[in-house]
């Protein structure tokens, strides 16, 4: 099943997409929670009830007439991993980079969760902007000390992300924290696919365009750190919950290392496909005014 928030006529909730419909779940199925991490935690009933819904062909919307948002609209955690497809390494290597002996892990922000067809900022702070295509997966259930061969159990399913960077504030200081978490900057989706629908997550083609120029072309094969590996090493430490995204790693190609350097402006657009997951497309608007909050 392909897992989606949406908000149509005002009212943000979850729903199934289903060729060009959206299966409204919030009256196909009007026991189930409305929101994704609810949704998810209700584990393998929900999961169920989803199906049956989606069997009985029932509350159906246009695809075309709702607007998807990131299929969870706030995160319990971002975690990211730096460093993670040999081909990124290679191309990094003048600035330093080598196989990492642990995953080299970071946050981005919750509130840096992003629809997956809507515009992210090019920051007023600055100007540095790039994008990182990368195999996003979701916890389904609250667990910790995953062993690798066991991680299957917990990944509710799939999405495609892009860790947009703001490289000058990435690289400043030693920890990558800032860089990665500017308002926008992780655009997800279309949607969760759930797991029982990608059978081997280390086989995906992963290609990243921008304004139709392929820029990454490589293959979730070539994660140093594997999906599974990941979540044995970060549950060691913390609980992971239903809801929470690992952002893979980005493979080679990103901006900041073409040379000459070909940084995102405004205007640009990137689209980001994994093969039996789905795209995003997302534009670069200035950051509007308005964003302060005080
Ligand atoms: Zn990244």
């Amino acid at each position: 099943m392909k897992l989606v928030t949406f908000t149509h006529q005002g009212s943000t909730r979850i729903g199934l997409v289903d060729g060009e419909e959206v299966v409204n779940l919030s009256s196909a199925a009007p026991d189930l929670p409305t929101e994704m991490c609810a949704f998810l935690t209700a584990g393998e009933t929900a999961l169920d009830a989803a199906r049956a819904a989606l069997a009985a062909g029932g509350s159906r919307l246009p695809l075309d007439q709702v607007h998807l948002e990131s299929p969870i609209l706030r995160p319990p955690k971002i975690l990211a991993i730096g460093v993670n497809y040999r081909d990124h390494v290679e191309e990094a290597k003048e600035a330093g980079m080598k196989i990492p002996d642990f995953p080299m892990v970071f946050n981005k922000q919750s509130t840096a969760a992003h629809p997956p067809y809507d515009p992210f900022h090019l920051p007023r702070a600055s100007h540095v902007l790039d994008y990182e295509g990368e195999l996003a997966l979701v916890i389904g259930r609250r667990c910790r000390h995953v062993p690798a061969d066991r991680a299957g159990e917990v990944i509710a399913g799939y999405a495609v992300a892009n860790d947009v960077t703001v490289r000058d504030w990435q690289l400043r200081v030693p920890t990558w924290t800032m860089g990665k978490s500017f308002d926008t900057h992780c655009p997800l989706g279309p949607w969760i696919v759930t797991a029982d629908e990608v059978p081997d997550p280390h086989s995906l083609d992963l290609k990243t365009w921008v304004n139709g120029e392929l820029r990454q072309s490589s293959n979730t094969k070539n994660l140093i750190f594997d999906c599974f590996a990941l979540i044995e090493h970060l549950s060691t430490a913390f609980t992971l919950e239903p809801g929470d995204v690992i952002v893979t790693g980005t493979p080679g190609g990103v901006g900041i290392a073409m040379k000459p350097p070909q940084l995102l402006k405004v205007g640009d657009v990137v689209r980001i496909a994994i093969d039996g997951v789905g795209e995003i497309e997302n534009g670069v608007v200035e950051e509007p005014a308005g964003t302060a909050v005080l």
